[in-house]
């Protein structure tokens, strides 16, 4: 496995593994690797011939006040769960390298990214979009994996791709969960077991409002005021958006139409955000 730092190198690594006609695939992290992005990389590997990893802590996702600083970093691990996972490329360029000194362009997609975390994190989507373009045009990808626990993203990602005509391919894979239901997630690791134990009710939360879809609900207010009330029994957890969406534009819903929504939650666990959904 080659582990690249130079987005010079890269970019010629993937032009020329392009042209002897090898169908790339990337997998974009932000590191600290868990199953959830080992098993997109067992998804990249089924379909493309190289896989190619990126381990980047992207400083244009993060607003001031949030957890860019603290985000865990733990490269010779996640390098070690590459080579495990058969990766063929890791690519872990500094921040220098992805934004040298008066860097000043950025890619926003308008309308998927308005809402949900979009409210909550404003500078949010704006550096996805921006960051998976870079990397789009350095790795050459023909797909890229991502994963469903981060629809919006997995969204906003389908639309700037459609609507910047550009040549790759995005593979949605499902949310990988802890055996009790937690969403794994890298932000899992600032949890203490008692944190840990509210967050559960997240995933909870989600589960008895499938449960409810399934039984006959089709009120969006019902399922909504269940999920938030379910929340709101356990002190450390404080909402801030629980929606039900269409799954494909993330607009907001009035009836539950079965197989074609989700259910979105974002909530505070004492300092940690965490972020969950369920197809309806
Ligand atoms: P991150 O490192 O958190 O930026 O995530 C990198 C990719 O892994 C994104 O496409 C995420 O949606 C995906 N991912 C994170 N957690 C999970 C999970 N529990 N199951 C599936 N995919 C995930």
């Amino acid at each position: 496995m080659q582990t690249i730092q130079s987005v010079n190198e890269m970019q010629s690594h993937a032009i020329s593994l392009r042209s002897s006609g090898r169908l790339i695939g990337l997998v974009p992290t932000m590191g600290s690797l868990h199953e959830g992005h080992l098993e997109l990389i067992d998804i990249a590997k089924e379909k493309a011939d190289k896989v190619i990893v990126s381990i980047f802590v992207n400083p244009t996702q993060f607003g001031p006040s949030e957890d860019y600083q603290q985000y865990p970093r733990v490269l010779e691990e996640d390098l070690e769960k590459c080579r495990a996972r058969g990766v063929d490329m890791v690519f872990n360029p500094s921040v220098n390298e992805m934004y040298p000194e008066g860097y000043s362009t950025y890619v926003e997609e308008e309308h998927i990214s308005a809402g949900l975390c979009g409210i909550s994190r404003p500078h949010f989507f704006r550096g996805v979009t921006t960051v998976c373009l870079k990397l789009f045009n350095i790795t050459r990808p023909d797909l890229a994996v991502f994963g469903q626990k981060d629809a919006q993203q997995c969204a906003v990602i389908k639309k700037m791709v459609a609507d910047l005509n550009l040549p790759t391919e995005i593979v949605v894979g499902p949310t990988v969960r802890e055996p009790d239901g937690l969403a794994m997630s890298s932000r899992n690791t600032y949890l203490t077991d008692v944190q840990r134990r509210e967050a559960l009710s997240i995933s909870k939360a989600l589960r008895i409002a499938k449960e409810m879809v399934g039984e006959g609900t089709r009120s969006v207010d019902r399922i909504v005021a269940e999920i938030t009330h379910h929340l709101s029994l356990h002190r450390r957890v404080r909402v801030i958006y629980v929606q039900v969406v269409d799954k494909e534009t993330m607009e907001h819903a009035t009836e539950i139409v079965p197989g074609k929504q989700l259910v979105t939650v974002a909530a505070w666990v004492d300092q940690t955000r965490l972020i969950d959904n369920i197809e309806l």
